[in-house]
């Protein structure tokens, strides 16, 4: 094998820089040609490729976002939207591919990997809700931010005796939610893998009131309700006091990613191109136990998101 290519596709994440570059210098230190395919699967059936060497991903280790942006393509996901992209990597000699993002990304990956050209999916999505893997890349920077952004709206909270509902990402994935509550201390924890009672939760600020607290901190999952629709919910069960609401949006997404991060993508990232160099396609890189792993994709696409319940239970236990 000569020439190998890399693509970023689905929601950008921070980290995803690091995973390329660490892409493009294993490749290059291996005696590979890396190319760099702009814009995911879109670009991939326009043919927006270009040669990476060691120098062009430079000074990007530290830079949020993807130098090789990202886009959704309905038409890759047809027979002919693939057939098209095949014929660009045909056109320019690529012979194997590395896809670095989420579930949907690794759909793409199984179908090249199924017509001939061998795959490996690098999981980076900020939402930690990929199988197969204790982390993704992004979600601890995510998390970060998240966290960074819970101290700040705590300090509010207890200067004014006031409720905050703090709505963070997770559409299906509660990871952030459940994370940055933990760390955060909150006091309770609203995420799509775990039903709740309302009931509870106010419950469970009316304790806080009693024993003297000046602030209560929900964290909402977006995936759950809005945290306007979760206000409406908590005024409607019969909570009067002073709520407000904080949507933390797209600032979750990026920023420079963590050491953490950094660490994680480079590795996951040299990992994959051994596996193309060991002739490998259809697999998925992940670190578990931290130790580096593969699993086929085809495997991980099946398996459903889950959620650590121990963490769950002891966010619970220490925000009585
Ligand atoms: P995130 O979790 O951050 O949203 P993702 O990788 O799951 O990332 P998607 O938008 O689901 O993001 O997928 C990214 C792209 O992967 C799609 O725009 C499409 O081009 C391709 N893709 C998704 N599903 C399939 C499929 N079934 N077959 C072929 N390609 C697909």
């Amino acid at each position: 094998m000569k020439r190998i290519g890399v693509l970023t596709s689905g929601g950008d994440a921070p980290g995803m820089n690091a995973a390329v570059r660490a892409i493009v210098r294993k490749g290059i230190y291996h005696g590979l040609e890396v190319y760099g395919i702009n814009q995911g699967y879109n670009g991939l059936i326009h043919g927006n490729i270009q040669k990476l060497e060691a120098g062009s991903v430079g000074d990007i280790i530290q830079r949020g976002g993807t130098i090789l942006q990202s886009a959704r393509s309905e038409e890759f996901k047809t027979p002919e939207g693939q057939q098209k992209g095949i014929e660009q990597l045909k056109k320019h000699g690529i012979e194997a591919l590395v896809v670095i993002g989420g579930d949907g990304s690794y759909q793409g990956a199984k179908k090249l990997t199924e017509q001939g050209f061998n795959c490996i999916g690098v999981p980076g999505t900020i939402d930690n809700d990929i199988p197969g893997t204790d982390f993704t890349i992004g979600f601890d920077t995510a998390l970060n931010t998240v966290l960074d952004a819970i101290d700040k709206i705590r300090d509010t909270a207890s200067s004014h005796e006031r409720t905050f509902i703090i709505e963070v990402m997770g559409r299906n994935a509660g990871d952030i939610a459940l994370w940055s509550g933990l760390a955060g201390g909150a006091e309770s924890i609203i995420v799509p893998e775990e039903n709740f009672e309302m009931k509870d939760v106010v419950e469970r600020l009316q304790q806080g009131t009693k024993r003297g607290k000046r602030h209560s901190i929900i964290i909402v999952a977006e995936g759950v309700m809005s945290g306007n629709q979760f206000a409406e919910e908590l005024k409607k069960a019969g909570v009067t006091g002073d709520t407000r609401v904080s949507v933390l949006g797209h600032i979750q997404r990026g920023g420079s990613p963590t050491a953490f991060d950094r660490v994680l993508a480079s590795r996951l990232g040299a990992r994959a191109v051994e596996l193309l160099l060991e002739g490998k396609g259809g697999r998925a890189v992940g670190i578990q136990n931290n130790q580096l792993v593969d699993h086929d994709i085809l495997e991980i696409l099946g398996q459903p998101h889950t959620i650590d319940k121990n963490m769950y239970r002891l966010s619970k236990e220490l925000s009585i």
